[in-house]
């Protein structure tokens, strides 16, 4: 159980985020969140704003970014929490990330011009931006230039599973990414495990995987409305030997389906990811 009121997993304007990083702080802590990861896509350019944001509020900010990487040719997100956003390792590999998205984005663009769209333009608008280049930037492009009606639509006719962008992606492997998070003296914790498209088999092995590249943690809780996953979570947890993560992957007060401030708690039984790291 916990007592907390603790979101382990959102976003800010360094990556798909609607919010900047103090921006975001200063909302959870409205919500009432007291202890707040960011975890950016492939990024940890937020985490000195909102560490200065966090520390005039009187919250806990835990340094984290959600990384990209690949297991069987599908994407999974591997979060690292309580990383040191100075290593060195790190830092070199996010340098890398941040070419993957450049050239990923220009590579989906092309493929979108293939399919007699204006490639350039959605290219241009989908970079036009502080932050990292991600899909959801480029959905946000196909909407505001008609082609889509609202970004889900967008994910579903383009960018989606077996749409052009799934040609596009060369992201490291999994172990790569839980290697960078345990260099940079994070625990590698995968991400919204209900989300992968996984026969049970293919799912443990996942996460033997996982936990034999020294990855630490699952997010059991993912999303304020997905309490329906986190029995399962909960099970993979305890079975791989993995702590329990929550996180509502918070991207934007409008999209009302991962509120801050509403998870539910970690279940019983579940070692929590934060029982050495907080008082
Ligand atoms: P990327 O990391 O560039 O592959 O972009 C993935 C991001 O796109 C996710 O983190 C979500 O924020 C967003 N996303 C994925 N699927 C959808 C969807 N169906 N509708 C809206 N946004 C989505
Ligand atoms: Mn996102
Ligand atoms: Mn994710
Ligand atoms: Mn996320």
């Amino acid at each position: 159980m916990q007592d907390l009121n603790i979101d382990l997993h959102t976003h800010s304007t360094c990556s798909d985020g609607a919010l900047a990083p103090a921006e975001l702080v200063a909302r959870a802590t409205a919500a009432g969140i007291q202890v707040l990861a960011l975890t950016d896509h492939d990024s940890v350019a937020g985490l000195e704003e909102a560490r200065a944001a966090a520390l005039a509020l009187g919250v806990t900010l835990v340094p984290g970014v959600e990384i990209s990487s690949a297991w069987r040719a599908q994407s999974i997100h591997v979060l690292g929490l309580w990383i040191d956003p100075a290593s060195a390792p790190l830092q070199a590999a996010l340098a890398g990330q941040a070419q993957r998205r450049t050239l990923r984005m220009q590579n989906i663009c092309a493929q979108l011009e293939l399919r007699g769209l204006p490639g350039k333009e959605l290219l241009a608008a989908a970079c036009a931006h502080p932050g990292l280049p991600t899909r959801s930037h480029l959905a946000a492009a196909l909407v505001a230039g008609g082609h889509a009606r609202t970004p889900d639509d967008a994910f579903r006719k383009y960018l989606g599973r077996g749409k052009a962008a799934q040609l596009a992606s060369d992201w490291p492997a999994l172990h790569e990414a839980v290697g960078w998070i345990t260099a940079a003296g994070g625990i590698a914790t995968l991400a919204h495990p209900a989300r992968y498209r996984l026969s049970a088999g293919g799912r443990r092995q996942l996460f033997a995987e996982f936990v034999a590249s020294g990855g630490g943690a699952v997010e059991v809780v993912a999303g304020a409305n997905a309490a329906h996953n986190a029995e399962a979570s909960a099970r993979w947890a305890t079975t791989h030997g993995l702590a329990g993560s929550v996180g509502s992957d918070f991207h934007d007060p409008q999209l009302s389906w991962n509120p801050l401030g509403r998870l539910a708690k970690l279940p019983a039984g579940v070692t929590p990811v934060w029982r050495d790291r907080l008082p």
